[in-house]
């Protein structure tokens, strides 16, 4: 564990698989982190209680980061803890059960782009507002975890995932851009197929295991291998990468 360095991360999401990853080596790196979550109260608060007994800092929030009064609360959690961001990474983001595009319901793909790219974009403005040097904020660092169903499209699986993610990528160029004299970088992130419960949550739990094949390195990812490309994009050996989006995919 690394001395306490101050800076505060926001990690919606943050409660299970490549966001509690994240939240963990964070906190291990000095940061004081914000874990958010929608429904698992009990994931947040056992991440929380062992990031604090390894003799780190975090705090646990409610917030559905797919929702305007959702992020609201998220951020008002922010500013009372801690009344400071440096750090914050959009990670919440959800799959659905595999349907072709000519299937979907309209109610399908709102939620999907409510949760992946209208609350990503949102929350990344709520952000910009605390961490702009523009608006009396210190500066910061954003990273947007995209996917890289945003290059390969998903056929037959969840084309309106891919398409989510799309949005998040060109969001993330947009970003880094608009607010590059501001003292903020955007990075993006594009997973491969990791290891995690959202394969469970689109019906097929072992999807990673069974799609394993396909990647060059013939294995799925490990939240932890997400997470060790965060913090480097957060860390002070990435102050000249704005506006890039990597993939960590094995290869695929
Ligand atoms: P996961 O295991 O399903 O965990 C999802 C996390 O997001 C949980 O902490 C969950 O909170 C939270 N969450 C879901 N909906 C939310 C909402 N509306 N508001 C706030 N939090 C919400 O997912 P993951 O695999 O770690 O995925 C994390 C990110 O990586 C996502 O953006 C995903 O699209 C992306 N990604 C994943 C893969 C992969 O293969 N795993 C590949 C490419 C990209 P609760 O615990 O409260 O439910």
């Amino acid at each position: 564990m690394q001395a306490m360095s101050g800076k505060v991360l926001l990690v919606t999401g943050g409660s299970r698989g490549i966001g509690a990853s994240i939240c963990q080596k964070a906190a291990a790196a000095g940061w004081r982190v914000m874990i958010n979550y929608v429904t698992n109260a009990n994931a947040a608060r056992t991440l929380a209680d062992e990031i604090r007994t390894n003799g780190g800092a975090a705090e646990i929030v409610h917030g559905d980061a797919g929702t305007e009064e959702g992020i609201a609360a998220i951020f008002s959690a922010v500013d009372e803890k801690f009344g400071r961001l440096d750090g914050f990474v959009n990670n919440a983001g959800v799959v659905d059960h595999y349907s072709e595009v000519a299937d979907y319901s309209w109610a399908r793909l709102e939620r999907m782009f409510a949760i992946n790219s209208i609350g990503a974009i949102f929350a990344a403005g709520a952000a910009v507002k605390r961490m702009s040097t523009a608006r009396g904020g210190q500066g910061g660092v954003i990273i947007n975890i995209s996917s890289m169903a945003a290059v390969i499209g998903s056929p037959g699986q969840y084309v309106d995932y891919a398409a989510s993610k799309g949005a998040i990528d060109a969001f993330t160029v947009g970003l880094s851009k608009e607010v590059a004299m501001q003292g903020i970088r955007v990075n993006g992130i594009r997973p491969g197929i990791i290891d995690t419960d959202i394969h469970a949550s689109g019906g097929i739990p072992d999807r990673a295991s069974q799609l394993a094949h396909l990647i060059p390195v013939q294995r799925p990812g490990h939240p932890d291998e997400i997470a060790d490309a965060v913090l480097f994009l957060l860390s002070e050996q990435a102050t000249y990468i704005t506006g890039a989006i990597l993939n960590v995919s094995g290869g695929r």
